[in-house]
This record gives structure tokens, sequence and C-alpha cells, in this order.
């Protein structure tokens, strides 16, 4: 069966949770019609109008980007200005856009992850943590044979105990209940005491996500009236943010450091900030335009930056704070999203049975030529 876009959306928000995406941005559907059927996915970088073209000669139905086609609140829709005409040549087309920004900078898997994996980097935590979630325990009572079917319902929502997510404990009984009039019981009858084998699921839940999960606990259960007990829970859930702070595998010069990116990134140029021989284990990193993150890095011992976008008083203010800056630029940090979001959605998209093709945006080059 083919997808429609709310079901790709869907998926995507379990790849890269909606929710973690910083609050100055604009992810989700830039434009386009939910109901949508979708044949052909391409994903982009950027939704500029070759990417956009790109899409309608490929006969895709959505455009899946990184940076959103929709940044500031549009007062007009102008078509012979930016985003005015994209948007205009995109619905003509019947070609749907959706952005993953922030939140799949901040995602696990994500941007982030994927460029600390490419550097080589363990130990690897959140830069910037500001989430660290609330954790609920939802225990549930299920007849014997649909314990898969309600685990895979409430996994979507799981909470994380350090590194591990879909955590939960099973135990087997006997329940009772007793059918009043008016029900519709799945089991017994009205009026007679019904004793059910049963297993009690315990699954560890993200506390903002419990509506939901309810919601989906419902809709798996094939009880009328489910029976489950909530629990807050005073343990914290996995922290979430934008970059990633963790160790090489062994030191480095700074010199050494940057001239590897430059190889393993296929970088036409790397520039850095501070002494080449500095010897350097502790790496902080952002896709992207990071340095915003420069005191941050320092304040968590962290000896160098790896991000994009560095400004030349960025640099001045890492020489004083005595912390090593390398810069990647902005496309090449970022990049490499197009090949590994496509996987990923590709195997979740197959995943849950759905039949559409996801490809990669070729004509994609960074904007800036070095001479
Ligand atoms: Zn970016």
């Amino acid at each position: 069966m083919n997808p429609r876009v709310s079901d790709i959306i869907e998926i995507i928000d379990g790849i890269a949770p909606f929710r973690l995406a910083e609050e100055w941005d604009n992810v989700g559907l830039q434009a386009g019609d939910p109901t949508a059927t979708v044949t052909r996915i391409m994903i982009s970088l950027d939704p500029c109008r070759k990417a956009v073209e790109e899409s309608v000669a490929s006969g895709c139905q959505l455009l899946v980007t990184h940076h959103p086609l929709i940044f500031k609140p549009i007062r007009s829709l102008n078509l012979l200005e930016q985003p005015g005409e994209i948007l205009a040549k995109a619905l003509r087309n019947n070609l749907n856009i959706v952005a993953v920004h922030t939140n799949y900078d901040a995602a696990d898997g994500g941007i982030n992850d994927l460029l600390a994996e490419r550097i080589g980097l363990r130990q690897i935590q959140p830069l910037a943590a500001q989430r660290t979630g609330e954790l609920v325990k939802l225990a549930v009572f299920v007849p014997k044979g649909h314990e898969e079917k309600i685990m895979e319902a409430l996994f979507r929502f799981s909470g994380h105990m350090g590194n591990y997510s879909e955590c939960s404990f099973q135990t087997g009984g006997t329940g009772t209940f007793k059918p009043l009039k008016g029900s519709d019981p799945y089991l017994g009858s009205i009026g007679c005491r019904e004793y059910a084998e049963e297993t009690r699921i315990e699954v560890l839940l993200r506390g903002e996500d419990l509506p939901a999960a309810c919601r989906a606990l419902r809709e798996a259960h094939p009880y009328e009236e489910p029976a489950y007990d909530l629990y807050p829970l005073l343990n914290k859930g996995a922290s979430q943010g934008l970059g990633r702070i963790g160790l090489l595998a062994g030191p480095a010069t700074l010199d050494q450091l940057a001239c590897r990116l430059k190889d393993d990134l296929g970088l036409a140029v790397a520039r850095y900030v501070g002494e080449g021989s500095r010897v350097v284990e502790k790496i902080a990193l952002c896709g992207g335009s990071g340095a915003s993150l420069l005191r941050h890095a320092h304040s968590l011992g962290a000896q160098v930056l790896v991000t994009g976008d560095v400004k030349y008083h960025d640099a001045r203010d890492a020489e004083a704070l005595g912390i090593s800056l390398i810069d990647i630029g902005h496309f090449c940090s970022e990049i490499h999203m197009v090949k590994g979001f496509c996987r990923m959605l590709r195997k979740e998209v197959n995943g849950k049975g759905f039949e559409a093709e996801i490809i990669v945006c070729e004509n994609e080059r960074d904007p800036f030529v070095y001479c």
C-alpha cells in the first residue's frame, strides 16, 4: 500500500520526534496535502529551486528537507520572491514539502550522531542537553496472546533508561471482572464474574507522550475497557539536545584532527583556530551553525568545537577562552544527513509495510566555491 503524506510525517516523528525541535524552528509540513498519496520521496538538505525541480522531474510527491522552506512568518505570497516562487512551483506540481531540522539535530541517530560517528567519537553525549524527560510507568493487563501487539503500540512512546529503550517486564496471573449491563465484553458474559488468564506488562514511557500512549493502548487492546495503572517515577529520562560531545579514540593534535576531517568529509578546505600542535581528545561538535555553543562546550571541558559558519569574532572568543575551533563549513557538516536520513526512512517505511521509493537529491552543491 502506498502511504499518505500524513503516514510519512508520523514515521518521521518516530525517527526525529518533532517535539525535540527548538522553539524558534519550523519543522513538519511546510506545504501540501496531508492526505495525498506518496509513491516517491526525495531527501535533500535545502528546499532550493534545484531540489524542487529534481523532485518534480523524478516524479516525487514528497520532498523532505533539513532546512525549513518557511522559516519566518510570511506576510504575503509573492511568486517573484522566495519562498513564494518555490512554494508555488511545489504546489502546482503536487509536490508536498516536509522539514526535519533541529528535531533531527537532537534526535538519537540524527545529524550530530552521524557526524560524531564519522569523527570516530566514543562516549557520545548531547552537548546542549536541555530535555530531561519525566518518566511514567504504565502497567496494563492483557489477555494471553495479545502481549506483542500491546508492546508494539506502547514502545513507540518508550522512555529511556540510560542507553536502553523498550524497557518492560511481564508477569502472568489471573484477572477477574464482572461485565455489567450495557457492556460489550471481549471475554465472559454480563452479570457473571469472569476469570481470565492475563499478563501484566509494565512499560517505561515518556511522560509527555502519556495521552498519545493511552490512546494507542486503547486502540491496540482487545478489551472494551482496558485495565491499566499509571505510576509517576522519580527517575529521569534520557537527556536530548543539540550537538554532541565525546572522546576521540586516541589523542591527536589539532592539526591532525583538522586534516583528517578534511579528508574524511571530502572538504575543499578546513580551517581551525588554535595551536596546531595542541594535543586534543575531548571534542564537541554541532552540525550547521554551532558557534553559539562555544562557551558551553568550553564549560564542559571540550578542547575543540567542530562546527560550520564560524565568524571572525567567534574565532577571537575561542582564542580568549582557550578552546580550539575547527570550521568544516555549514554544508559539509550537514550534507551527510541526506543519505543517513534516506536509510532510516527507507527502513521505517518498509518496516511498516508501505510501498514508496525513497531517493536522494543528486544536484545539491555547496553554494561556496573555493579557488
Ligand atoms: Zn543547517
